[in-house]
């Protein structure tokens, strides 16, 4: 007889572990069906987040810093450090160590928490019927009330680079090089290729980003993008926009990239190549045609603003479903469904979702850009504010960038928060929670911010929607 369950997830990335924990919690009997497995051939629990992705990304990009800061800006402290070398395999060691913490602990947390965890890829092989298929072989039976996918997403390959040993790599082989190489080819400006592209840049490679837009990161606020493009190619990366790659050639130990920029045809020869061109939903061998679930053009399973499928009683989550292909958005969805299982009333906020590119200094925004207010012809009125102009962010040596606070010119509510500099992941939360809470930007200028913080920036974008800004001589007088 088949195993019994009110829900079980497939997958155990941000979105599924988090939607199991959450339905257990809720007293209900669950189960999640996870089939990654390490090197040595043990189930991983966490996804792409924790394995390949947000956690061993943010590692690389700590260690890099720091060894960037020792190289460039010790000195200006008065901190002379002679000799600072990397050893690559020890920085991989401690990003392979916080992994392997993160992943055990879902697996106690499942247990803690009563999830029971199948090893093994799972099949809808009916409305209420999953199959945990075994490396063996062997399966499972698994009947549940209610089913949760969240198979997440894979990398994107593109015809003229197929990936080539530890040569063209996608984003997992870019995590694991086992020295600093002498020119690395990116593919893709986007979140992966800007990461990825400083964490080798910082460490010494000659890093070249090949972009096909003509636009830097065109769905970022292009006053920041533009601010952020500038500092990035100061730290030396060399971005080429509206460069079309037509084809490669390996060549021993590196690869020749072609291709076609400003109507040109060029060849640039690299020791590794990281195609970071998106991704893609996977939903390889998942349930079969009869089962009723429909996928949208580009693949990505359908759901409703709750994340219900076509099917009644089966739900979708994370990376496999429309919206931004992060994290926090997976789980937000996890708990959501969860609770919606549970009976209660449950909605995630699509408009409140924060980006942030972890790149130096950081790039995060929440709400719309005014770009994208001027094609919907809003109103709106802007204050701004810049770090160089912070005293916290002189004391750290780091005055690069900005807060862009955008209000709408009628009600004042905020309508996008958009920050490029130290530590802008942490500040975009203020802009969030104003959100969240429906704030005018009234409401942030008159609140008191710590001093000397990098946040004092916010209350002065905030203080300037109004040209009230205080450390800054304001043109327009009211
Ligand atoms: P995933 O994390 O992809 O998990 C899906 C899981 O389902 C996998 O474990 C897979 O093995 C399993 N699975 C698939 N099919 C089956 C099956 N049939 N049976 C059993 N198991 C199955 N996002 C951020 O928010 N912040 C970041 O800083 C960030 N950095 C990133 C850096 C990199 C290099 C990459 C690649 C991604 C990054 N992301 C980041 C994106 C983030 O990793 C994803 O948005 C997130 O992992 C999606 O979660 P998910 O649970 O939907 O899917
Ligand atoms: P992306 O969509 O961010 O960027 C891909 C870039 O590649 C785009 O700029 C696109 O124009 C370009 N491109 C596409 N095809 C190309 C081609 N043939 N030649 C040249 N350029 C081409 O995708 P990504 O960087 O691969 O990241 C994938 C997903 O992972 C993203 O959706 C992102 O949300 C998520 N992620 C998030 C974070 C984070 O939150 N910090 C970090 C990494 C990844």
């Amino acid at each position: 007889m088949a195993d019994q369950f009110d829900v079980v997830v497939i997958g155990s990335g941000p979105a599924g572990y988090v939607a199991a924990i959450k339905a257990a919690q809720l007293g209900m009997k669950t189960a999640c069906v996870e089939k990654w497995k390490d090197d040595a051939g043990k189930q991983r629990l966490g996804g792409t987040c924790l394995n390949v992705g947000c956690i061993p990304s943010k590692a690389l990009l700590e260690s890099s810093e720091k060894y960037a800061e020792a190289h460039h800006s010790f000195k200006d402290h008065g901190i002379s450090a002679s000799d600072v070398k990397i050893d690559v395999s020890a920085m991989m060691a401690r990003k392979d160590k916080i992994v392997d913490n993160l992943t055990s602990g879902i697996t106690g947390l499942f247990k803690g928490n009563g999830v029971t965890s199948y090893f093994g890829k799972g099949r809808i092989s009916g409305t209420n019927k999953v199959e945990a298929v075994a490396e063996d072989g062997s399966v499972t039976e698994l009947e549940a009330k209610h089913i949760i996918i969240a198979t997440g997403s894979v990398p994107i390959e593109i015809p003229p680079t197929p990936l080539h040993e530890d040569i063209i790599v996608d984003s997992s082989g870019a995590l694991a090089f086992d020295s600093v190489p002498g020119r690395v080819g990116v593919i893709g400006a986007g979140v992966i290729g800007l990461e990825l592209g400083s964490v080798w840049a910082r460490l010494g490679s000659e890093v070249v980003v090949l972009e096909a837009q003509d636009k830097f990161l065109a769905s970022a606020d292009q006053r920041l993008a533009k601010e952020a493009q500038k500092t990035f190619t100061k730290q030396g990366l060399d971005i080429r926009l509206g460069a079309r790659v037509t084809g490669s050639d390996i060549k021993g130990k590196q690869v020749d990239v072609h291709f076609e920029e400003g109507g040109e045809k060029k060849t640039e020869t690299f020791d590794k190549l990281i195609v970071a061109v998106g991704r893609r939903p996977f939903t390889q061998d998942l349930f079969a045609k009869d089962v009723g679930i429909e996928m949208d053009e580009r693949g990505f399973i359908f759901v409703d603003d709750q994340c219900r499928t076509t099917v009644p009683n089966i739900w979708a989550v994370g990376d496999v479903v429309r919206g931004p292909m992060l994290a926090h958005k997976g789980s937000e969805e996890g708990i959501m469904v969860a609770e919606l299982i549970a009976g209660k009333k449950a909605q995630m906020n699509y408009d409140t979702v924060p980006n942030v590119i972890y790149t130096h200094p950081e790039l995060a925004w929440v709400g719309k850009t005014e770009e994208e207010l001027k094609a919907e012809g809003a109103k709106y009125k802007v204050g701004q504010f810049p770090f160089a102009a912070v005293g916290r962010a002189m004391a750290a040596n780091d005055t690069t960038g900005l807060v862009k606070i955008i209000a709408d010119e009628e009600t004042d509510r905020i309508l996008g928060m958009h920050v490029f500099g130290l530590h802008a992941s942490e500040m975009v939360a203020q802009g969030v929670i104003a959100m969240e809470f429906g704030s005018t930007a009234e409401d942030l200028a008159l609140t008191c911010f710590a001093h000397p913080t990098l946040s004092e920036a916010v209350h002065e974008a905030a203080l300037a929607v109004e040209n009230h800004a205080i450390h800054i001589v304001n043109r327009k007088k009211k």
